[in-house]
């Protein structure tokens, strides 16, 4: 029987997860890493003491892909699909992981070990494998394989050893994002989920009711705004109380309510939100093809683009090892 290289995932956004799922399908030893708390990346959900709940990072995902589709409709309740209360504006179907972003993702690990709070800090190829750094810790990981499913600017640092590869992943560009997560003190009867039709000077791209999303607390009454790439550009280092001062008026105009409606607010910078230029392939490689790329940086096209990326590798690896 032929052995399968052994697989790191750095990344457990849903590149990482949809790769690694698959390979661990076809029988490849996998391994995922994440430097954060919890498993999705910029499918993120934060939750307060309070109970509010708040998709703060992508707040919905198309599924063009026909393997998409259906690795969503396997997932159950945990992925539901959301026509939003939009007004005037022709609404659009969109997919939300139910009752948080994430939920898909986390019932699709299933088995695949994975280590939480684990940031991979350099790769070094170590007798014909890699090995793996971790940050603040004496232990390394060792791996044939490895797929960087980050951020590309981030997967960028960690490729530093294949300079082709390194500035490949460089020239992927990302548009940054201040979100705020709002909490109003009481419920406003506002007759749209969702406001995306904003002139063209308003620092806002898009605010939503989480309640409005199946699956989540009816009693939420939560919203969040996104700013537009534009001023989150030009905003970029400003503090998160400067984001929130700057960026609360246009809510409160929009969903008609009082500065007194508002409760605690919170903001969070998205340095990496999405692509503006991706690479235009589904995934990048080494020349020895044991270290690779993959993420909405190569396609493009948010979530959907990053599992387009995801599939394709894994497609590639088990044909190449199977
Ligand atoms: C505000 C916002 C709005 C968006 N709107 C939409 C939308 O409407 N529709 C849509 O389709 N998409 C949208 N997106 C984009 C969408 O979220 C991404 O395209 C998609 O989630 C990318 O998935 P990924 O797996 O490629 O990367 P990520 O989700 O970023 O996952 C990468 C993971 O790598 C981890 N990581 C990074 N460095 C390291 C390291 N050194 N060691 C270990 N782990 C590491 C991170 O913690 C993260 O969990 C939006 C994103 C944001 C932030």
């Amino acid at each position: 029987m032929v052995s399968l290289p052994k697989v790191a995932v750095v990344g457990a956004g849903v590149a990482g997860i949809s790769c690694a799922t698959q390979l661990h399908a076809a029988g490849f030893p996998v391994q995922l890493f994440d430097k954060s708390r919890g498993l999705g990346g910029r499918l993120a959900t934060r939750r307060w003491p309070t109970g509010h709940a708040f998709d703060h990072g992508a707040p919905h995902f198309a599924a063009a892909d026909n393997t998409f589709t259906a690795a969503l409709t396997a997932a159950g309740d945990a992925a539901q699909r959301w026509q939003p209360r939009t007004g005037d504006v022709p609404a659009t179907d969109h997919w939300v992981g139910a009752p948080r972003m994430n939920t898909w993702l986390k019932k699709q690990v299933g088995e695949i070990p994975f280590q939480l709070n684990t940031t991979i800090k350099a790769l070094n190829p170590v007798d014909g494998e890699w090995s793996l750094g971790i940050e603040k810790r004496k232990a390394t990981a060792h791996a044939d394989i490895v797929v960087l499913a980050t951020p590309a600017p981030q997967a960028a640092v960690l490729a530093e050893a294949d300079a082709a590869l390194a500035s490949q992943l460089s020239a992927i560009d990302y548009a940054p994002c201040w979100a705020l997560m709002l909490a109003l003190t009481d419920h406003v009867s506002s007759p749209q989920d969702v406001y995306s039709d904003f002139p063209a000077d308003s620092p806002l791209a898009w605010l939503g009711r989480n309640a409005g999303k199946p699956g989540r607390d009816v009693d939420n009454t939560g919203w969040v705004a996104h700013a537009t790439a534009a001023w989150s550009t030009d905003n970029l280092e400003i503090t998160t109380d400067a984001a929130i001062a700057r960026l609360i008026p246009a809510v409160i105009e929009t969903l008609g309510v009082k500065r007194d409606d508002l409760g605690k607010t919170q903001a969070h910078r998205w340095r990496y939100s999405t692509v503006r230029t991706p690479a235009g392939v589904p995934y990048l490689n080494n020349d020895a093809k044991t270290l690779f790329a993959i993420g909405d940086g190569c396609l493009g096209g948010g979530v959907d683009g990053a599992y387009r990326s995801a599939s394709a590798l894994a497609a590639a690896l088990i044909t190449a090892h199977t």
